[in-house]
């Protein structure tokens, strides 16, 4: 007893045991953090997805060890589980849409009645376009298949969307991922509710026989008419079907697609998902440069408009690639090079942080502490080649920073480490700053044991990291008990997890820590909410 007893009392623990009594579980790097709990877990998976693994755990592992998580919540609570992928993925709140959509597949192939028909209430708030549609058919096509329920839901995404919908979506994306409307309309059969959608599935399913010098008399056709004679138009035809046919990229013939005035006719009606894709393209055929100070105006003010952006839920991260991308002045698979316009780079910078929306400051006295050691700069956020965990908690500590008034950036891996970052700088330029600091071990205890040793104030961590910590000897959560015990201050821990594992440095059992999930948009609004104590 009084062994057990020594132990309990014991202040500091190293991290590659667990706490004595404190339900610690081993973590991937050798260590000992917390168990996140599987709603915590299914929230990550939602928002990180886990599509390039982890340093420590491949991205198979990851995947299973997620999609478990994913059908003990069905288990647990079905209709709970369904209601948090809609808000997550209704709302934007995810990189990629495509965790939610596997959830979702999950929910509908293997819930309970009541779960399944709930998942297909939700499909058209989750699968909102064509693609996503297909994903979710080849999810459930894997999962076991076409029953007579999953076919009427996939009858009903059609049905209930107005014939122009579907005819723009068929327009724009015929077919991906071996799933074409065609297919799923054959699969599916739905019953037509109009005319309209009858004149469109019947273009879908069978085509046109052809098509005249008249745009079709009905709305929903005359985008099929459009598309259908763009085929084989001269100049002067494609830019008036475009203009006045409001037809994008994909219903084009490629050979039109390294035109400017063609480009230029697309822009006022071009989503800003599509713009900030396509910005190298615009450079590199000369529509999106500095002499062309009218387009140089429209893109950078189009990016930059907050508002647009979370309705188009245009998601930061996609801004963020976007920047990286752009800069470089080159694609990613060689495909010609292109002078970028700083004009345009800044306006990314500031609409990474507009993506955000509006954010309340705390008020309080905040340390962000960046986790910059070898793990995280191995995992690959959203699969976003060149965005790694590390460069990506930079970008997400900068939104606080930007918001904050009383706060420090510091950096640590088994050692603090120098770091002069801050919102007033360029993202591009903090990215490359922290692609300059060397890999180290991992020790989360440290920003604690910073702060004290130098006596920094702090109401507030906020630790961005995968939580594999195993370096050094206390745990992040004793050395932030001595920080409360010795300065005095019931400081709390915002722990923001970067990477989509089972793990955590914040204990559960303490209400002055919590878990967030990195590139979440509602994350800065989270922390925020929870350091004044709400
Ligand atoms: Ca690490």
């Amino acid at each position: 007893m009084k062994y057990v007893k020594y132990l309990t009392n014991r202040k500091a623990t190293p991290q590659h045991q667990p706490i004595p009594e404190s339900q610690q579980v081993p973590n991937s790097a050798g260590g000992y953090s917390f168990a996140v709990d599987d709603w915590t877990r299914l929230d990550r998976f939602l928002i990180l997805g886990s599509e390039s693994g982890s340093y420590y755990a491949t991205e198979r592992q990851l995947t299973i060890q997620n999609t478990d998580a994913v059908l003990r919540c069905l288990q647990n609570d079905g209709l709970r589980t369904v209601r948090r992928i809609v808000e997550i993925s209704d709302a934007g709140r995810a990189p990629r849409n495509d965790p939610a959509i596997l959830a979702l597949a999950l929910a509908s192939a293997l819930g309970d009645a009541e779960t399944r028909h709930a998942a297909s209430e939700a499909l058209p708030q989750v699968c909102r376009i064509g693609t996503h549609l297909f994903h979710y058919a080849e999810y459930v096509n894997s999962l076991r298949g076409w029953g007579r329920g999953l076919r009427r839901t996939i009858a009903n995404w059609y049905v209930n969307a107005s014939a122009e919908d579907i005819a723009y979506q068929a327009v724009k994306y015929q077919q991906r991922d071996g799933w074409s409307h065609r297919d799923l309309l054959r699969l599916a059969h739905p019953v037509a509710p109009s005319n309209e959608h009858n004149l469109v599935f019947h273009w879908i399913v069978r085509g046109w026989p052809g098509v005249g010098e008249e745009p079709h008399p009905v709305k929903a056709g005359q985008i099929i008419w459009a598309y259908e004679r763009a085929k084989t138009a001269p100049k002067r035809e494609i830019i008036r079907l475009i203009r006045d046919y409001r037809l994008p990229r994909e219903a084009l013939p490629t050979e039109w697609l390294t035109d400017p005035d063609v480009w230029e006719t697309m822009l006022p009606h071009m989503g800003l998902t599509a713009m900030l894709r396509n910005l190298g393209n615009m450079s590199k055929i000369g529509l999106l440069a500095d002499r062309n100070r009218g387009v140089v105006n429209f893109v950078t003010k189009a990016i930059a408009d907050g508002e647009q952006l979370r309705r188009a839920r245009v998601h930061p991260i996609a801004v963020l690639a976007a920047l990286l991308t752009y800069k470089q002045g080159h694609g990613m698979r060689g495909s010609g090079e292109w002078q970028p316009v700083t004009k345009v780079i800044d306006a990314l910078d500031a609409a990474f942080y507009a993506a955000f929306g509006n954010i309340v400051p705390c008020g309080k006295r905040i340390v962000l502490a960046l986790d910059v050691s070898g793990s995280m700069d191995d995992s690959r956020i959203a699969g976003i080649p060149g965005l790694t965990a590390r460069i990506g908690s930079a970008a997400m500590a900068l939104i606080t920073a930007a918001t904050e008034h009383d706060y420090a950036v510091v950096a640590f891996s088994h050692q603090m480490v120098r770091c002069n970052i801050s919102p007033r700088q360029r993202l591009d330029d903090v990215a490359d700053a922290l692609r300059r600091i060397p890999m180290g071990g991992t020790d989360c205890a440290l920003p604690m044991r910073w702060a004290l040793d130098n006596k920094v104030q702090a109401d507030a961590f906020v630790i961005y990291t995968d939580s594999e910590t195993w370096y050094g000897d206390i745990h992040p959560v004793q050395a932030l008990q001595r920080y409360r015990e010795t300065m005095n201050i019931p400081a709390r821990l915002v722990v923001v997890g970067m990477v989509s594992n089972g793990f955590s440095i914040a204990s559960p059992d303490d209400a002055g820590m919590l878990d967030v999930v990195g590139f979440d948009t509602a994350a800065p609004q989270l922390i925020s909410g929870f350091v004044r104590g709400e």
